[in-house]
């Protein structure tokens, strides 16, 4: 008999499984809190549970968490966690403390690797592996959260979808990890403290638009232009900048929700004035946006260089000028390779 993984059980499916083993429902209940308010990591953590119903839940399901590999400490504060899964694949999670505004984010992965193959990312160069499920995604974030209390003394403000792999090509496990999060089944969240961050895959994000949800959505941008974009981000060949826009707009419509572009700047490639034109361009759409320029971090046998300094502020004030917000992100975690772009399970 295949065991199922007792995550995937909505609370009425496990009190249903509870009464054909003759318990109460009182003791679904405990389970279920167990598995998504109290963290356990498996069975025996379930200290008020029997053993014997413990070892016959052990005997019927599987429990599929996240289990700690190894933790790095960057200078600058921020926390890489690798963590292992069921199988034995690894998944990246990292913590971007801001002591003096008493916030800390966690960034978040959807996936083991990631099918997109955008040519300056280390998660891409790996392939995806497999999609995550909705708890080990739900677990980075509640274990992340309580690295935050413990190591900050607070808890975390935001979580974002902006580690390994393109969450709208994980679309149910996301979702459901994004309601368990909300949820006072899990964490309590207000939605309105979650980014997910894409690609830009247009018939997912209008789908977003379709479920009214609550979150903020991010677009990987990059490139201001058709062609460029092309050139490093593959799925644009398919997902175009100009049904990018229209779908964003019909998210706004339908859900208010913050839209922000991000974009990495890369030396010579999107870093010149008339690059920071065709973004202004683009920004003056239907729907309010805010652009966030991101430092670029090397990764090996990518022919990329991080654009200078210098240029990155005159891109940026040249954008500010012409009405359109927007905020240069100094790179976190470079020294672990936690940083933006960088996350492909290394030491
Ligand atoms: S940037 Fe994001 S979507 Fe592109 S390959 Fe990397 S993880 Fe995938």
């Amino acid at each position: 008999m295949t065991k199922t993984d007792i995550r995937t059980q909505t609370i009425a499916e496990l009190q249903k499984s509870f009464a054909t083993m003759g318990q109460p429902a009182y003791r679904a209940k405990q389970v279920f809190d167990w598995m998504w308010k109290l963290g356990a990591k498996g069975f025996d953590d379930m200290s008020n549970v029997p053993a014997a119903l413990r070892q016959e839940l052990s005997d019927r399901f599987t429990f599929e968490s996240i289990i700690l590999d190894v933790r790095q400490n960057s200078a600058d504060g921020t926390v890489k966690s690798r963590y292992k899964l069921h199988d034995g694949y690894k998944i990246e999670t990292v913590m971007i403390p801001v002591p003096e505004d008493r916030r800390s984010t966690a960034c978040v992965s959807s996936q083991v690797g990631c099918s997109l193959t955008c040519s300056f990312c280390a998660t891409g160069q790996m392939g995806r592996l497999r999609n995550l499920t909705a708890g080990e995604i739900y677990d980075q974030a509640f274990d992340t959260n309580k690295l935050s209390q413990e190591m900050l003394g607070y808890p975390l403000t935001n979580i974002v979808y902006m580690g390994m792999g393109e969450p709208l090509l994980n679309y149910g496990p996301v979702m459901e990890s994004i309601h368990k999060i909300t949820s006072p089944e899990g964490m309590a969240w207000s939605p309105r403290r979650i980014t997910l961050s894409t690609a830009g895959i247009a018939k997912m994000i209008r789908r977003l638009g379709d479920e009214k949800v609550k979150f903020n959505l991010a677009l990987s941008l990059h490139a201001a232009d058709d062609n460029k974009r092309n050139q490093i981000m593959p799925i644009n060949e398919t997902n175009s900048l100009r049904s990018l826009m229209e779908a964003l707009d019909y998210f706004y419509k339908q859900t208010g929700g913050r839209i922000s572009f991000e974009y990495i700047a890369l030396k010579g490639f999107n870093d010149s004035i008339e690059d920071a034109d065709k973004l202004v361009r683009l920004c003056r759409g239907q729907f309010p946006v805010k652009v966030n320029i991101i430092e670029y971090n090397p990764v090996p046998g990518v022919p990329f260089e991080r654009a200078d300094e210098s240029q990155v502020d005159r891109f940026a004030r040249h954008v500010r000028n012409k009405d359109v917000m927007i905020t240069v992100r100094r790179s976190r975690g470079k020294d672990i390779d936690a940083a933006c772009g960088q996350l492909a399970n290394q030491k």
